[in-house]
């Protein structure tokens, strides 16, 4: 079931729906779903929240393909958030002749190319090549860029320590925590109204939420506004004991509409 909401922006005066959905809902260990990645589509284009190992299979069931997207979001660099870029590169850059926008925070830079991406992308025709030879690279200031109509905010998270990670808040609506373990102190103060949670069921990850970490994080008005995500396969095999405390638990395909507000 789909929700809208309006902003109500007075200096703008255009509205188009724009939609969020899930590619993907799925733990990185899955042999069911696909990785746990999200699309926001507008009418400006289609923006990539993370790019996993398993894109092309999930834009695929979608009916959609690489040519649907304009541009990627990345949350941080483990390969069912970014390995998907690879393709993406390749493909964009050689078949489709089409530059897409790589939306990034400053500290994912040298994670996402010199330590993973160049490995692969960083020969051609025994040329050096740059991430920006693939991508329109757009180092994200402040916490925060638009796309299609849409005010993005970013939200560093917990996920690995050490390792930067972000979510982000799309028109101070809907909420995407990326791979993170509870941060109540973000959480409980951010402006949205639906979320979407990672959450894992194993007791003890270092680097995932649970449901009982959640739960004991956070209040129960904010669990209720969040949707599990990045969920094992064994979940929707067994009865799920703590979904009364969640808003529930994402499903791939789902979508949610957004009001973009955008200038003519
Ligand atoms: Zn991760």
């Amino acid at each position: 079931m789909g929700i809208s909401k309006v902003i109500q922006v007075q200096s703008i005066v255009t509205e188009t729906t724009s939609q969020f959905m899930m590619l993907g809902v799925s733990h990185s260990g899955s042999v069911h779903g696909y990785n746990t990645n999200g699309l926001l589509q507008a009418k400006a284009g289609n923006l990539l929240i993370d790019c996993g190992y398993t894109i092309k299979a999930a834009l695929h069931s979608q009916q959609l393909s690489f040519d649907d997207i304009s541009a990627v979001f990345i949350t941080h660099v483990h390969g069912d958030h970014v390995f998907g870029l690879e393709r993406l590169a390749f493909e964009s850059r050689f078949l489709l002749n089409k530059r897409i926008s790589l939306y990034l925070e400053p500290k994912l830079y040298r994670e996402l190319w010199d330590q993973t991406l160049r490995g692969s992308l960083g020969i051609v025709n025994g040329e050096p090549q740059s991430l920006e030879d693939f991508f329109d690279v757009i180092l994200i200031e402040d916490n925060a860029f638009e796309f299609g109509g849409h005010q993005i905010n970013t939200v560093e998270v917990d996920h690995a320590r050490g390792k930067p990670a972000y979510g982000c808040v799309i028109d101070n609506y809907l909420f995407y925590s990326g791979d993170t373990r509870p941060i109540p102190h973000i959480l409980e103060n951010l402006e949205f109204e639906v979320g979407f949670h990672d959450a894992t069921i194993i007791e003890s990850s270092p680097v995932h939420a649970n449901t009982h970490t959640l739960i004991n994080s956070y209040s129960p008005e904010l669990c209720k506004k969040l949707y599990l995500m990045s969920y094992e396969d064994e979940v929707e095999d067994r009865a799920f004991a703590y979904s009364e405390s969640f808003k529930g638990l994402a499903k791939v395909g789902e979508r949610f509409e957004l009001t973009a507000l955008v200038t003519p």
